[in-house]
């Protein structure tokens, strides 16, 4: 038995009388209902938490607010997982889906204005002689139709574009590009198709429309992180200039030279060809910078290795005739 002393008037109870307890909650007054329906108010926290210490216990301040920081700790974990697997696997696998869902009208046009665009700035008109062009052309079709592809899907076009040096790119409607450099550098026919079969590897796997979709998707998460898409249409734009939209990553190029040694070895060519001319790149270019084949086209060292692993087990079937 408990007595209750209020305005020196005492009421005797015991504790199953009380119904419920208030939650404790700062300094804010607890209440008290009892069975037969009147209410007790205290601020004097501390004494029922004595009174009643099995009914605090899990809803006593301290126990809540720790509850509380885990919580909150929990949803943050959450959240920075899902941002870096939207980052990792989300946006990269969305930008794949749509670089092939984007039909040939679009990426015809993207050719064509990403050409506009570097005739304007970087490129020239090529000073290669016309029957050398043509002769490069004539070999570059009949590759493309041994190899299975339709001849139709892909053009070349040569340009003199010094500020890259020996390089050439792959537009994502199936221009290829080639600088007056690189052809001159290579000095050899089958030399010059490895490294377009390799362009037409970074077409195949439309890895062009893949960065500039993942850099768009990358602009608006951050927009959505930060609140601020005021820079959206900068960092697109800067996404979209011509050198980056041109620049593969490391996986792209991987992908590109496997299905380049599959195309080689498909109409006839040595697939060590590619190896080579990578080599000779190496050769010429070890301190190229910014907008040189090795920005473009990273991993050199490497791929050469891994090609020549490709080209032996590629072309075994063949020697061996
Ligand atoms: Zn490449």
């Amino acid at each position: 038995m408990f007595v209750l002393e209020l305005e020196g008037a005492e009421t005797h109870f015991r504790l199953q009388d009380i119904k419920s307890v208030t939650t404790r909650l700062g300094r804010t007054p607890r209440r008290l209902a009892f069975t037969d329906g009147s209410i007790f108010e205290s601020d004097d926290n501390d004494g029922i938490d004595r009174l009643l210490p099995e009914r605090v216990g899990a809803s006593g301040r301290l126990a809540s607010a720790e509850r509380f920081h885990w919580r909150l700790a929990g949803i943050v974990a959450v959240t920075l997982l899902g941002i870096v697997g939207l980052f990792t696997y989300g946006i990269p696998a969305a930008a794949r889906f749509a670089a092939f869902a984007t039909p040939p009208s679009v990426t015809s046009m993207i050719d064509d204005s990403t050409l506009y665009s570097l005739d304007a700035t970087l490129a020239h008109e090529s000073s290669l002689p016309a029957e050398d062009r043509s002769a490069l052309r004539d070999a570059f079709g009949g590759f493309v139709s041994a190899a299975g592809l339709d001849p139709s899907d892909y053009t070349l076009q040569f340009r003199n574009i010094p500020a890259v040096g020996p390089n050439a790119f792959a537009l994502p409607g199936g221009t290829l590009v080639v600088t007056d450099d690189l052809v001159r550098l290579m000095g050899d026919e089958g030399l010059v198709i490895a490294v377009l079969a390799h362009e037409i590897g970074h077409v195949e796997h439309r890895h062009g429309l893949r960065l500039v979709y993942r850099a768009f998707g990358l602009s608006m998460l951050v927009g959505f992180i930060t609140g601020d898409f005021g820079d959206l249409a900068g960092t697109i734009a800067d996404q979209a200039s011509v050198l980056s939209v041109l620049a593969n990553s490391r996986g792209f190029e991987t992908e590109a030279d496997a299905s380049a040694a599959r195309l080689l070895s498909a109409a006839g060519y040595d697939t060590a060809d590619l190896a080579r001319a990578l080599e000779k790149l190496v050769e010429h270019c070890s301190g190229c910078g910014e907008g040189s084949f090795f920005t473009s086209h990273p991993g050199v060292p490497e791929r050469t290795l891994a090609i020549r692993g490709l080209s032996k087990n590629l072309d075994r079937p063949k020697t061996s005739d």
